[in-house]
């Protein structure tokens, strides 16, 4: 799960994170009444989207009076923001930042992910911080320094230290710029981040460490535990048909193909994902209907994946293990006929009652394409898509 730059910089501050002081707005009213309770001769208007490289594509504004204040968010809040992360869609700004403005010497870069490699949260740290990180890993990997935190341990004073002078934080800084990573690892642990990320973190003009922009991503499975973390949730954010799915317990993730994928488990799914693309299609979502799956879930699962506009067809892929492939080929006819399906639908069914299944599938009346093997189904959806 995702939450905003201002949210996630209040979390930091619960850790003390310094960061400058802001206001979130939602209508250019609150922000002209932000900059007037924040009284900084320079503020900056920053727009609220659950993505990054908001500065490149204009979201990002500095002003110097109440009135540029006043054009900026009248400019931002409202616009459609189009970043390397949102995509050529872009993403419409309905939340801002009002925040002080600080004197910059150096931007650096700070971020920790969870290694799964050495099932250790995993500080990443750059001396070439700002709008660029994305350059620097592909170009000058040698530019970054990554130390693995020990979790018995925590960050030592030592890694910290070596972070510091790595990325150029002048030595007086030190326990400052250690300050902040600990407060870092702390909020990640505590609140079981998958990412955070602070880009820039700079050195002010008056000697300070300051987090300038950040961004936290939480283990969606260690929610349960964090309902201060799920107040955060922004679901105008969020794609509506992973929102609609999430409701039904369906895994769903919308991808940009035109082959729907309807299929029994995360690793079965990701295969058919695979070897559709290996005969040249092109996945339209990824979709894990899990083990249980009931007519009610796979009923709802052809709504989502037939509310995309672009879909071709359908490729169920099902492997009839704790649940029959009987009691799965009555759930997708059931489905199929509600929906009232207008793209080919090719399945293949493998497991427990395969034959009996098969038989319930031909005996349907449905345009069914009957597919043997993963092969064979992808070969045929991939025929059917081009039409
Ligand atoms: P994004 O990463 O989405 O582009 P940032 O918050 O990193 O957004 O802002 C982009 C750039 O804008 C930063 O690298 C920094 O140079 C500048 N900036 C952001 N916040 C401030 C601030 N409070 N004061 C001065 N400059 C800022
Ligand atoms: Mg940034």
């Amino acid at each position: 799960m995702k939450i905003h730059e201002y949210q996630a910089k209040e979390i930091l501050r619960q850790y003390g994170v310094p960061t400058p002081k802001g206001i979130p707005c939602f209508s250019v009213d609150e922000a002209i009444k932000a900059g007037q309770t924040l009284a900084q001769p320079v503020l900056v208007v920053k727009a609220q989207i659950h993505a990054g490289g908001r500065g490149k594509g204009g979201g990002v504004k500095v002003a110097k009076s109440p009135e540029e204040l006043k054009a900026y968010a009248n400019q931002i809040l409202g616009m459609n923001l189009i970043t390397h992360q949102t995509g050529p869609q872009g993403q419409p700004v309905r939340r801002l930042l009002i925040e002080e403005g600080a004197d910059i010497k150096k931007e650096l870069y700070i971020g920790m992910v969870v290694d799964r490699k050495s099932q250790r949260v995993a500080l990443m740290a750059s001396p070439e911080g700002g709008m660029d990180i994305e350059e620097v890993a592909a170009h000058t990997p040698e530019k970054i320094l990554t130390v693995l935190i020990d979790p018995m341990t925590g960050l030592t004073t030592a890694q910290a230290n070596q972070v510091s002078e790595f990325i150029g934080v002048p030595k007086e800084l030190w326990t400052q710029a250690e300050g902040l990573f600990q407060g870092l690892y702390k909020a990640f642990d505590e609140k079981d981040a998958s990412l955070a990320e602070i880009n820039p973190m700079v050195i002010t003009g008056d000697g300070r460490v300051l987090a300038l922009d950040a961004k936290m991503n939480f283990d969606s499975n260690a929610l349960y535990r964090h309902p201060d973390v799920v107040a955060l949730r922004d679901l105008d954010e969020e794609d509506p048909s992973e929102i609609e799915a999430s409701r039904f317990d369906l895994s769903y993730i919308s991808l940009d193909g035109n082959i729907g994928c309807l299929v029994n488990g995360a690793g079965l799914a990701m295969a058919t994902m695979d070897i559709v693309k290996l005969y040249g299609g092109n996945p339209a979502n990824f979709l894990d209907v899990g083990g249980g799956a009931t007519t009610e879930k796979v009923t709802e699962a052809f709504k989502l994946m037939l509310k995309n506009p672009d879909l071709k067809a359908i490729l169920v892929n099902i492997f009839g293990g704790i649940m029959k492939c009987d009691v799965i080929a009555t759930g997708v006819v059931e489905a199929a006929k509600q929906v009232k399906l207008g793209v080919p639908l090719v399945v293949r069914l493998e497991g427990t009652n395969v034959e009996l299944g098969k038989q319930i599938l031909a005996q349907s009346g449905l345009p069914i394409i009957s597919a043997n093997n993963m092969a064979d189904a992808a070969e045929k959806v991939v025929q059917a898509a081009r039409g």
